[in-house]
């Protein structure tokens, strides 16, 4: 006898719930609750200090931060659960999870063709060891060709080490380049617009858009509305004094590009004061 199952197939998720983060001893991120489905564009906005990049560190296993309470899972299309706080972070980047950081580091001697042939050979076996066989030359090096012309960068870019000596905007785009290679499940954007003018912003969405689809899910931590032209965000989230306090559409990214967050300071008094606290470097005592 056939037996059909019928297990509903849905996407992919990320689920992060009641996070909370301290950084040398001090709590950042008091409860974050956020999930972000495979196809889904997400935008994370706040004022400077609200805790967005801890979220992305916390979210990608930095050392620094640390977790001291709440979850983050990855859930599969099988419905399996995955505890992404057990990961090491290159666990995580195998796993599909990427980070464009806000400041990337530079590795000078390492150029970013090789650095990018790594990345992508572990991203892709994940069970592959430090020193084994990486990916094919030809093929890497054809694949590499194909997305800069795709994204408008210079072949030359590659034989470049990591953003050594990089202007802001190669920075940003040597990460829209890690970001099309890696083609991670749920990448998280951190102010991939900070630092460019308005053409390269725009370049910068359009690109972004060009990578994504419904094969990615991805977090856009951005101050401006520009870089969300070529990818409206199902949902925009307000983060405030470590709080995710506001959730909406993406007329909500529009109001706080337009008119900031005093709005928002005024409708979460506690969450504003949290925000003080963080900026006076005081450790917020918890009344709960
Ligand atoms: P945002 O990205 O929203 O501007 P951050 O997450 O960078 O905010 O910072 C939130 C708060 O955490 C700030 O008060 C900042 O000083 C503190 N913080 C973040 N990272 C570190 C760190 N590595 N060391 C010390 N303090 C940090
Ligand atoms: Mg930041």
């Amino acid at each position: 006898m056939i037996t059909v199952t019928t297990k509903k197939l849905s996407s992919k998720q990320l689920i992060i719930q009641g996070l909370h983060v301290s950084v040398e001893g001090q709590e950042i991120l008091k409860g974050v609750d956020l999930s972000i489905g495979c196809g889904e564009v997400h935008a994370l906005m706040g004022p400077n200090g609200s805790g967005k990049s801890t979220l992305g560190y916390a979210v990608m296993g930095h050392p620094s931060y640390e977790i001291t309470a709440g979850s983050v899972e990855l859930v599969l299309l099988d419905g399996k659960r995955v505890d992404v706080l057990a990961m090491e972070p290159d666990e995580r980047a195998r796993a599909g999870i990427f980070l464009a950081f806000q400041r990337p580091m530079a590795i000078p001697g390492v150029r970013v063709a090789d650095f990018l042939r790594h990345c992508v050979t572990n991203v892709r076996n994940p069970d592959r060891k430090e020193g084994e066989e990486l990916m094919p030359m030809r093929e890497f090096r054809s694949e590499l060709k194909a997305k800069m012309a795709e994204l408008s960068i210079d072949p030359e870019f590659a034989r470049r080490y990591v953003n050594d000596g990089f202007s802001g905007g190669e920075m940003k785009r040597a990460e829209i380049l890690q970001l099309a290679m890696l083609k991670p499940t749920f990448a998280i954007l951190d102010e991939t617009d900070s630092g460019l003018d308005a053409d390269a912003v725009r370049l910068a969405s359009e690109s972004i858009a060009k990578i994504g689809g419904d094969q990615m899910g991805i977090l856009i931590i951005t101050h401006h509305e520009q870089l969300l032209e070529h990818n409206i965000p199902l949902k925009t989230h307000v983060m405030l004094g470590g709080r995710i306090v506001e959730s909406g559409g993406p007329e909500l990214a529009a109001e706080l590009h337009k008119k900031g967050y005093e709005r928002i300071r005024a409708a979460y008094p506690e969450a504003a004061a949290a925000e003080k606290a963080m900026e006076d470097g005081r450790v917020e005592v918890s009344s709960t």
